[in-house]
């Protein structure tokens, strides 16, 4: 039987000591022609990659303590939880995939994207220098490793979705999307007779609990899932993606749609998969659904899978220049 682990992150005194961003470092947002967002998306990274938001520790936790003790669910989810606290301690990745690296920028009217773009990329050129990033970037065919972690034919690593917004203050949001469990998001298009699933919300809980089964253990759960009803392809797959930052725990708008993940979680969670696919009740820590507009001929159900290692981070500077993360 293992022992019990009560996570206790290292303080913020800590993570604060160890910021590359000199102290009391400001950003002038009345020049934002002359912003260099280089320094604060590095210390973006460096957050992120080694310590996971407190929402996601609950959550593990919580299914940890739900299971029996000493069973392998309990023993998988104890090791997470191990996991973590080392990473955190250390200032180390949290695994070994690092992920592919994914921006969602909101600036106001001002911004050049192109520079803010030029930057984002430099910072994450030093984070995989300083190993906080794995060089995840390779030809497609050949499987040749940039070493960066920069894609130079298209720039389409890492992504980054910029939009521009009414509010004085700039906010980044990065999240370490796993190879893993990117690899068994699926995407339906309804009807579906191969598992019964027509074009209503019965239909959508079929698609979700069906990619799950076929996951199984892959993907490293327990998973969080990010559901996008409607759209395109491209656009439904985005949404799902941009939901899984969400906080676990988190009441969805809509009162039905919050009952509908809520009893959908629920059912994952008795299929007997369990952490890493070795059996017990935590399948999966939560599930975000939203439905878009679609073209009357479509009706797409797009699944993004996170792995337990949802490593996500929102970094605010706000109108007075000061640097936030949460
Ligand atoms: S799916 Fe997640 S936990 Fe599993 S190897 Fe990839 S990044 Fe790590």
């Amino acid at each position: 039987m293992s022992e019990c682990v009560i996570p206790t992150l290292t303080s913020m005194e800590v993570v604060e000591s160890k910021s590359v961003l000199p102290d009391g470092w400001k950003a002038d947002l009345s020049n934002l022609k002359g912003l260099d967002l280089t320094q604060p998306v590095l210390e973006l990274m460096r957050r992120t990659t080694s310590r996971l938001p407190q929402d996601v520790i609950d959550a593990l936790v919580k299914g940890r303590d739900a299971e029996e003790e000493g069973s392998r669910a309990f023993n998988t989810l104890n090791d997470m939880v191990r996991n973590i606290l080392l990473a955190d301690g250390n200032v180390t990745p949290l695994c070994q995939d690092t992920g592919t690296v994914i921006f969602f920028v909101r600036h106001p009217y001002g911004l050049s994207q192109r520079a803010a773009k030029k930057q984002i990329r430099a910072a994450v050129v030093q984070a995989t220098k300083n190993v906080w990033l794995r060089p995840n970037c390779v030809e497609a065919i050949s499987g040749k490793n940039t070493g960066t972690n920069m894609d130079p034919f298209h720039e389409g690593h890492p992504v980054l979705h910029f939009e521009e917004w009414d509010r004085p203050e700039i906010e980044i949001a990065v999240m370490l999307k796993g190879g893993g469990c990117e690899n068994v998001g699926a995407q339906y298009r309804l009807p579906d007779a191969t598992i019964g699933a027509g074009r209503d919300i019965k239909g959508v809980r079929k698609c979700i609990i069906d990619a799950v089964v076929k996951a199984q253990g892959q993907g490293c759960s327990p998973g969080i899932l990010g559901v996008a009803i409607g759209g395109d392809r491209v656009t439904s797959y985005e949404k799902s993606k941009e939901l899984i930052l969400r906080k676990l725990g988190t009441a969805h708008a809509d009162p039905k749609m919050d009952a509908f993940e809520k009893e959908v979680t629920n059912d994952l969670n008795t299929l007997g998969i369990g952490p890493m696919g070795y059996g017990g009740n935590t399948t999966a820590l939560g599930v975000h659904v939203e439905e878009m507009y679609r073209h009357p001929a479509s009706f797409f159900v797009s699944i993004s899978y996170m792995c337990w290692s949802s490593r996500r981070r929102v970094m605010t500077i706000s109108s007075t220049g000061e640097v936030s993360f949460d």
